[in-house]
């Protein structure tokens, strides 16, 4: 039985991306106006987070410090000269980052069809707590959604390690089994969770291709779906009791939404 759904924020509920590339450009410009390669600035971020997050996920340097290295590596591949003080050039950042913060469209949506159905709906993310409730609060979600799970509040435990799931079932009080977790990383948010009982949703907005395999028995607690408006349809078919209590609503997509069964794509941000 399905008693709690828990969203991935960052490029689930979160437009991250609409973000990224918005504050890339503009402070490029603020810095540099004209630069040449302002329009390779978002791919260059993004990519420099994906290099840079895991260190502060290992536990081998601060937040702080990984957006430092992010922003030095930025300017050096820019040719930008490089600020005197990293921490207020990354406030700087902030500023246009913040600017730009948006829900995706489909994020209000689903917590409406899902809301009053009895399941708790939460969120699982691999930030910072400051950031991400700030973030809700902007997009307006913060009061519909409980608890927010962070690894600060999971004994430092990040996505995708084993401990991170089981300790965030546990503060549910529930079982993995009884927990359903939805988000736009596969290995992350589908492949981990599903690998300790739970029931993995993965997000894949954008069509990427799964590139590699993933056991068999952890690809059956694997959906994947291309919009947030699948989500009561891969429920209704995983809990008949579900069913039964929230009926279809104008989101819902009924068999749109597919298995993964030969799963993991390229890797995402977290
Ligand atoms: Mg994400």
């Amino acid at each position: 039985m399905i008693r709690a759904i828990l969203f991935d924020l960052d490029e689930t509920l979160f437009d991250h991306r609409r973000a990224v590339a918005y504050a890339a450009a503009s402070w490029t410009e603020s810095v540099s106006p004209g630069h040449p390669l302002v329009m390779e600035t978002p791919a260059l971020w993004l990519d420099l987070e994906n290099r840079h997050l895991p260190a502060w996920h290992a536990g081998e340097c601060s937040f702080a410090e990984q957006r430092r290295r992010r922003l030095r590596d930025f300017c050096g591949r820019m040719g930008l000269r490089l600020p005197p003080d990293l921490d207020a050039a990354y406030a700087d950042f902030l500023v246009h980052y913040e600017a730009a913060w948006a829900a995706f469209p489909d994020a209000a949506e689903v917590i409406d069809a899902l809301a009053g159905g009895g399941l708790t709906l939460g969120v699982l993310t691999n930030g910072v707590p400051v950031q991400q409730e700030a973030k809700l609060r902007r997009i307006g979600l913060m009061d519909r959604l409980d608890p927010v799970l962070t690894p600060d509040s999971l004994g430092g435990n990040f996505k995708p390690s084993a401990e991170c799931y089981l300790r965030a079932a546990a503060k549910l009080g529930l079982r993995p089994q009884e927990v359903v977790l939805v988000g736009d990383n596969l290995q992350l948010d589908a492949v981990g969770p599903a690998k300790v009982g739970m029931h993995g949703v993965w997000l894949d907005r954008y069509g990427s291709s799964p590139a590699s395999a993933v056991d068999p028995e952890t690809s059956s607690r694997i959906s994947a779906i291309r919009s947030l408006n699948e989500l009561p349809g891969v429920l209704r078919v995983l809990d008949p009791g579900f069913a039964a209590a929230a009926p279809p609503r104008r989101t819902a997509r009924a068999g749109q939404a597919r298995r993964v069964s030969a799963a993991a794509a390229t890797r995402r941000r977290a």
